[in-house]
C-alpha cells in the first residue's frame, strides 16, 4: 500500500499575523471554487528533507480551506531508494549514471506501488523522481496529474533525462522552482514555476525566545559564549559539508574561538546519509570545536530552531540546490546566511539581502569573517532578508500559487 501520513488539520487564520490579512483572504477566495476537491500528494518520506517539511505544514492547511487533502508515501526498500538517489544525483548533474539493473529495480518497485494506488482524486501531485513512474503505470485518466520537481535539474545527465522524459510527458503539468530547471526536451502539458516556502508557525520556525534558544544549545553541549557557525542539512555531497569544514578552518586561523555545528538529518529515502556522515566524522575527528548532530540523537525541530537563531552565521554551501528551505528558515530568524551561488539559492538570498552568495571555500571563509567581525552589518542584511521571506517565501503564498494552478488545470481538463 502507499503509506498514509496522518497530519490532522490546522487553522489558516493563525497566519494573519505573519503573512498578513490580504494573503489569508486571497487564499480563502481562491479556495471557494475548490471546496471538496480531492488532492493527493505523493512523495517518498514522511520525515527528513524539504519535501516532507513542506507537506507536513501544507496538508493540514489545505484541509482548513475545504480541500480533501491526503499525503501518502511510496514504500520502497533501501535498494529502491539507493536507485532513486542515483536518479536524483544524475538530475543534479552527477556523472555516475544509472545502470540497467537499477532501472529494473526502479520499474519493479514502481509497478508494485502503482497496483496499490487506491481511491479517487481530482488532483494527484507527485513529488520528485521516486514516485514519478506512478503516472504512466496507473492507467486511469480520471485525475489531473502534476509532477512537482524540487531538484536543481538545470544540468541533468542527458542519458538519465532521456529515460525519464517519456514519464514526464504523461503528466498534465510539471512544477519547477526556476525556469532553468525545466528540461527543454521533455515538456508535459504545462510547465509552471512556483518556488517553495517555509511555515512561520511550525515548531522549527516559530518565535523562540533568544534565552531559551541559548539554554537549549547549552544543554546540547555547545559553548554558548563563543562564536558559532551552523550548517543544517541532510548529509549529502551536494551540500558540501567538507567544504564547510574547510571554510571554518580558514576562519579559525583568524578567530580561534569559533565553533562549527553540522546539524544533519537522516531521511528514509536517502541511504547515502550514513556514508557522508562517516566522511564528515573522519574529517572533523581532530577538532573538538566541530560538532556533529543528527535527528537520531534528539536534534529535532526546536533544536534546529535554536541553532538557526543562536548561530552568528548560518552557512549553506550547497553546490546544487533546488531551493534550500534552510536558507529561508535562517533568514526568517534574523540570522545572516552565507550560501552557495547554486540553483534556487540566489532567488532566496541576494548579495546584501539576507547574507552573501559564494562560489568557493575561500570566498565562503571571507564572507563569514566579514559577518563575524561586523555583527551590526550582519543584522542589517538579515533584517532585509526577513522582509524578503515575509513577502515571497511564506506558506500561504505557496498554497495560493498551487490552488491557482489546480483551478486552471481543472478548467482545461474538467472531471
Ligand atoms: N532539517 C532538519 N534537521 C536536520 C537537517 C535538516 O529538520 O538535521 C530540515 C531543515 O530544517 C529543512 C529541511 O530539513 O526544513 C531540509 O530542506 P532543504 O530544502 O534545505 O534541503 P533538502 O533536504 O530538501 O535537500
Amino acid at each position: 500500500m502507499l503509506q498514509n501520513v496522518e497530519v490532522g488539520r490546522s487553522s489558516l487564520d493563525k497566519y494573519r499575523s505573519t503573512a498578513g490579512d490580504a494573503a489569508v483572504d486571497e487564499l480563502r477566495r481562491l479556495a471557494q471554487t475548490l471546496q471538496g476537491l480531492r488532492v493527493l500528494h505523493v512523495n517518498a518520506t514522511p520525515y527528513g528533507g524539504g519535501v516532507a517539511e513542506i507537506l507536513r505544514s501544507e496538508v493540514p492547511l489545505l484541509r482548513d480551506l475545504g480541500i480533501v487533502a491526503r499525503w501518502k508515501t511510496i514504500p520502497g526498500s533501501n535498494e529502491f531508494f539507493a536507485v532513486t538517489k542515483a536518479i536524483h544525483n544524475a538530475l543534479q548533474g552527477g556523472t555516475r549514471g544509472v545502470t540497467e539493473r537499477e532501472w529494473e529495480i526502479y520499474e519493479q518497485t514502481s509497478a508494485q506501488a502503482a497496483e496499490q494506488v487506491e481511491g479517487s482524486y481530482d488532483i494527484v501531485v507527485v513529488h520528485d523522481p521516486q514516485p514519478l513512474m506512478l503516472r504512466s503505470l496507473v492507467g486511469r485518466r480520471d485525475a489531473v496529474w502534476i509532477w512537482r520537481c524540487h531538484i536543481d535539474s538545470s544540468e541533468p545527465d542527458p542519458a538519465v533525462l532521456a529515460r525519464l522524459a517519456p514519464l514526464l510527458g504523461d503528466y498534465d503539468a510539471a512544477v519547477y522552482t526556476l525556469g532553468s530547471f525545466a528540461p527543454p526536451d521533455a515538456p508535459p502539458g504545462r510547465v509552471e514555476i512556483i518556488p517553495p516556502a517555509i511555515d512561520p508557525l511550525s515548531p522549527k520556525n516559530l518565535d523562540l525566545d533568544a534565552d531559551l534558544a541559548t539554554e537549549v544549545l547549552d544543554w546540547i553541549g555547545v559553548d554558548v559564549a563563543r562564536p558559532l557557525l551552523v550548517q543544517v542539512s541532510r548529509f549529502d555531497h551536494w551540500k558540501d559539508p567538507l567544504g564547510v569544514i574547510a571554510a571554518y578552518r580558514l576562519v579559525k586561523r583568524r578567530i580561534p574561538q569559533v565553533q562549527l555545528a553540522l546539524v544533519g538529518s537522516m531521511a528514509l529515502d536517502d541511504p547515502e546519509g550514513w556514508q557522508v556522515y562517516r566522511e564528515i566524522s573522519a574529517d572533523a575527528a581532530d577538532d573538538p570545536d566541530i560538532y556533529l548532530f543528527t535527528n537520531l540523537t534528539g536534534v529535532g525541530n526546536i533544536e534546529v530552531n535554536a541553532f538557526q537563531r543562536h548561530a552568528d552565521v548560518v552557512i549553506q554551501k550547497s553546490l546544487r540546490e533546488g531551493f534550500g528551505l534552510v536558507v529561508t528558515e535562517a533568514t526568517w530568524k534574523g540570522t545572516p546566511v552565507v550560501a552557495g551561488r547554486a540553483g534556487g539559492i540566489p532567488l532566496q538570498l541576494a548579495d546584501g539581502v539576507g547574507g552573501h552568495l559564494v562560489g568557493s571555500v575561500e570566498e565562503c571563509a571571507e564572507r563569514v569573517l566579514d559577518l563575524l567581525l561586523d555583527p551590526a552589518e550582519g543584522r542589517r542584511l538579515a533584517l532585509a532578508g526577513r522582509e524578503l521571506v515575509r513577502r515571497r517565501f511564506l506558506l500561504p503564498r505557496l498554497i495560493g500559487d498551487e490552488l491557482q494552478l489546480y483551478a486552471d488545470l481543472l478548467k482545461q481538463n474538467p472531471p
